[in-house]
């Protein structure tokens, strides 16, 4: 039996389909993540989960109960907002023992429990500051301390990176993921941003429009995506289909290939088994740091994008410049056929 158990779940606002059809088992231990673009319905599902929002139809269970039209404060599930929503005339130690002080937990007790949430979140130090004396990092560390210090069976999560700035996220990230797993708790995280969600998952869960496009290992969603969507969704790939299929694979098909997949050589380049190589001109080499990415153009007139990493010292590598005229080769196994 999954912990958390979303079954059909469906919900709409006006002529809005928030959710629908959503079914999804949750593991107990795992860290989940919604990922999906702005609008998909990320949100709607973790409010439902939380009880802030109740399903048109469909059902939630935890531990093999059905909360579906459970109260918030009955489930045994916590969120942690963007915004952190911390009480700002209360300590950090004030703010992580009020949820304890409301379950009429005993004052030492909960001196004792806040204490060591914020020390898991490495505050210790700056357990009697005021919100506005701390950081944003360090607020949203205070935050997840008040929600871990109830020792939720399930922790929600909303965007809770998104307010800080991109190396202060990705120290969060590695943080936020050790707390999980020392914690052994269940977290069900939502993100609209792919890399984040790549980095710290057990699973991901790809939305779009209300819908659950598919399930699987960070590695399973990008090496096999099941629909054109969580193609084009998850990082760069080329995607060949129709014309562009027949011209390229000489067949009918929907195939992803990644632009880190394919190679450029010279033209005099043999190619060996298991290899396609297609003859195309370079339209433009741009250097991103770590890689090249070219676009090229098959003589077909189909075109790809194809990223090298840079390894080489610098000038050692080969380089192609626009104009260039080049084979495009890949393995035939690199080929991602999408069902869908
Ligand atoms: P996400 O979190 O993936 O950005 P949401 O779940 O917030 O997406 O929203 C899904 C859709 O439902 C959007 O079109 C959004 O505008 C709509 N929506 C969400 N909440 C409400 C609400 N309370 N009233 C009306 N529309 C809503
Ligand atoms: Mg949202």
């Amino acid at each position: 039996m999954a912990l958390v158990e979303l079954r059909n779940l469906h919900k709409t606002f006006g002529s809005v389909t928030a959710a629908a059809d959503v079914t999804l088992d949750i593991e107990s231990g795992e860290f989940i993540t919604l990922l999906g673009p702005s609008g998909s319905g990320k949100t709607t599902v973790l409010r439902m989960i939380a009880g802030f929002e109740t399903p048109d139809s469909g059902s939630i269970h935890l531990s093999g109960a059905d909360i579906t039209q459970m109260p918030p404060f009955d489930r045994d599930v916590n969120t942690v907002f963007q915004d952190y929503a911390l009480f700002p005339h209360m300590t950090a130690q004030e703010n992580v023992e009020y949820g304890l002080r409301t379950r009429k937990v005993p004052k030492l007790q909960r001196a004792a429990q806040a204490r060591e949430a914020i020390a898991s979140v490495k505050l210790a130090h700056a357990a009697d500051r005021l919100p506005h004396q701390l950081s944003g990092g360090q607020r949203q560390r205070i935050a997840l301390a008040r929600a871990l210090v109830l020792r939720p069976k399930v922790l929600l999560l909303d965007e809770p990176l998104g307010a800080l700035d991109r190396q202060l996220r990705e120290e969060m990230q590695v943080e936020l993921k050790t707390i999980q797993r020392e914690a052994g708790i269940t977290f069900i995280f939502v993100t609209h941003d792919q890399d984040e969600a790549m980095r710290m998952s057990d699973r991901i869960v790809i939305f779009n429009e209300g819908r659950v496009e598919q399930v699987g290992t960070p590695e399973q969603v990008y090496e096999r995506p099941a629909t054109r969507f969580v193609a084009g969704f998850l990082g760069a790939a080329n995607i060949l289909d129709g014309e562009a299929a027949r011209k390229v694979l000489g067949r009918p098909a929907t195939v992803s290939i990644r632009p880190e997949r394919m190679r450029l050589q010279p033209s005099t380049y043999t190619a060996s088994g298991g290899e396609t190589a297609v003859a195309a001109t370079v339209r433009e080499a741009a250097f991103v740091g770590a890689n090249t990415v070219y676009v090229v153009d098959t003589d077909d007139g189909v075109r790809l994008s194809i990223s090298r990493t840079n390894t080489q010292s610098p000038g050692q590598d080969q380089r192609f410049v626009a104009g260039d005229r080049v084979l495009a080769v890949w393995q035939q196994s690199h080929l991602a056929e999408i069902p869908a």
